[in-house]
């Protein structure tokens, strides 16, 4: 069956030949499929609306000897707030970095689709904050990608952490521990390690509800993205583009005020 049908997020796209691009879509039927839009630069060409970061619809491919070609695409959604926003956009470009780099050729992860939709969809129209809703994205990036830490026992001597009055949190290890055990971990809150468990444990649906306490942000904040760029070489890489943006504000903030909470 040289033909299929798709539903895809476009996460990535590097321009090729003279007029075409080729598109890596995150699908719901069969995780990443990079895809030749043909022609796509043509100014007139069908494809080209299409054919950008963000876009999520229905891409019909036809498939011959391993390579596929987008034969035509409907756009179902282009979250066009996202570019009214410079935090809004920076945290979109994160978040579709780290799916991206998640997404295994022909290997199917139907939450790793809908945690970047939903993203995707709230930063667009939601109310939720964007530091909140990056906070809980990369709370369900771990959890959808296999790396879900340990929050409520040691996880170096499985000690219930419920009842303890400290506790401290492992990069190296992906989890919480217990005092005895806290050689080379981070003093946390109890509260920090309670929100993340809330924010996995949340219906991708219901992200737009998060509500962090500016003092918790920036412990979260730490925890989650040093674990993200504990695990894996891109990291960094994708979380720059919202981290970037928040230091820029920041120094910004810092000239024209003392007080209030940042992120980083
Ligand atoms: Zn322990």
């Amino acid at each position: 069956m040289p033909y299929s049908k798709v539903t895809g997020i476009v996460t990535r796209y590097v321009d090729y030949k003279e007029n075409d691009r080729i598109l890596s879509l995150l699908t719901l039927e069969r995780g990443r499929i990079d895809a030749n839009a043909r022609g796509c630069r043509r100014p007139k060409s069908p494809l080209l609306p299409a054919a950008q970061p963000f876009v999520y619809g229905e891409f019909e491919l036809y498939v011959s000897k391993d390579r596929a070609t987008v034969n035509q695409a409907s756009i179902q959604e282009s979250f066009f707030p996202l570019r009214e926003d410079a935090e809004r956009f920076a945290a979109a470009s994160s978040a579709m970095q780290l799916a991206h780099e998640a997404s295994q050729e022909e290997e199917k992860n139907t939450d790793l689709f809908y945690l970047l939709y939903y993203m995707l969809t709230f930063l667009s129209y939601g109310e939720a904050a964007p530091q909140d809703l990056f906070l809980c994205y990369l709370s369900k990036y771990l959890d959808v990608i296999g790396y879900r830490p340990v929050l409520t026992s040691c996880i170096q001597c499985g000690r219930d952490l419920r009842s303890e009055p400290e506790v401290f949190y492992s990069i190296s290890a992906c989890g919480a521990v217990c005092p005895s055990c806290s050689t080379g971990a981070w003093a946390v809150s109890k509260t920090s390690l309670e929100a993340i468990r809330r924010m996995i444990l949340l219906d991708f649906r219901d992200m737009d509800r998060v509500k962090i306490s500016d003092r918790f942000r920036g412990e979260l904040f730490r925890i989650l993205s040093g674990q993200v760029e504990h695990f894996f070489d891109y990291g960094t890489k994708a979380l720059a583009y919202y981290t970037d943006f928040l230091k820029q504000i920041r120094l910004i903030e810092n000239k024209t005020q003392t007080n209030g909470e940042n992120l980083l």
